[in-house]
């Protein structure tokens, strides 16, 4: 095994997380590595296997299906991914999307897609980026136009880790283009959804079966109810959630780092 003693960010009840994750691994994830990578994709079954041993949004608090527990327990699982080998969106879905919604959301959308999420029967996405807008969010042109009690949503994403397994994505839209900052939303856009319409899968220089995609909204009509937390706070809340989400690249890279760097690279269990 990989020696990650001599740290002091984890509790025993981590490290007990840790063996857990690293059975599961062994079990589900490493005798398919090699094809999801050449697929560019993950099973979803295997999505389904990570909620049943607790893997997925553990943060998630238990009135809807979670286990309340800290990041620590989120950072084991994508530590433990990374040192496998895999570029599964596993942390995007649990340490990125799922926030947005514990943090902002109405009950009512808590209630349908958080149980859901932590079993994996739901797979979570969120789409800021554009072909035109990347660190710059301020400049998204996306837009959500207010239709009675919906929002029509038009534009396109690129970049969108899960975009091809997704059945929600979080949408950065302009509720209003007059406003700048303030005129951003985070609208939750079903999957389903007459318009919308799943792009490429990229062909990267790694991180192969994240399925990194194209995404576009075409007259996408949602409720406004779909709307997470406040209209035109969306921007305010990415700036609250993106220190976390470079939290989680940060683990990541340290990760792959380790692995890299060390035998265990060509040998999982370190012998
Ligand atoms: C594998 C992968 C997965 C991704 N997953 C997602 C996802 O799930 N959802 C999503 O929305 N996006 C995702 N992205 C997109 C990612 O968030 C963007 O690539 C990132 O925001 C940078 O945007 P950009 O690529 O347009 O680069 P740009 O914004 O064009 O930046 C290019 C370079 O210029 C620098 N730069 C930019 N502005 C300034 C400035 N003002 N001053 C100085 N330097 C500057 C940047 O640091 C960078 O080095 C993903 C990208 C990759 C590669």
């Amino acid at each position: 095994m990989l020696n990650v003693g001599g740290r002091t960010a984890y509790t025993a009840d981590h490290e007990q997380f840790r063996e857990t994750v690293r059975k599961l691994f062994e079990r589900e994830l490493v005798p398919n590595l090699d094809r999801w990578e050449h697929e560019g994709i993950v099973d979803r079954d295997f999505w389904l296997k990570c909620g049943e041993a607790g893997l997925l949004c553990p943060q998630v608090p238990e009135q809807y299906g979670g286990l309340g527990l800290d990041f620590g327990y989120a950072a084991i699982v994508d530590e433990e991914l990374w040192y496998s080998g895999s570029t599964a969106g596993l942390p995007l879905h649990t340490d990125i999307a799922a926030d947005y919604l514990v943090d902002y959301a109405s009950e009512e959308l808590k209630q349908a897609w958080l149980p859901k999420m932590v079993s994996g029967e739901a797979i979570a996405a969120i789409a800021m980026t554009e072909p035109g807008a990347g660190s710059d969010l301020q400049g998204v042109r996306t837009s959500a136009r207010r239709d009675g009690n919906h929002y029509v949503i038009n534009g396109s994403k690129t970049y969108i880790t899960n975009g091809q397994n997704a059945d929600i994505v979080i949408v950065v839209a302009k509720t209003d283009p007059t406003l700048g900052a303030k005129g951003i939303s985070l609208i939750l856009v079903e999957a389903d959804r007459e318009g919308f319409k799943r792009g490429r899968n990229l062909d990267k220089i790694g991180q192969h079966s994240a399925d990194t995609s194209e995404l576009f909204f075409e007259d996408v009509r949602v409720p406004i109810t779909n709307c997470i937390g406040a209209e035109g706070q969306g921007f305010a809340y990415l700036m609250n959630q993106l220190p976390q989400e470079r939290l989680s690249v940060a683990i990541g890279a340290q990760a792959v780092a380790r692995r890299l760097r060390s035998p265990v690279g060509v040998n999982f269990d370190g012998r």
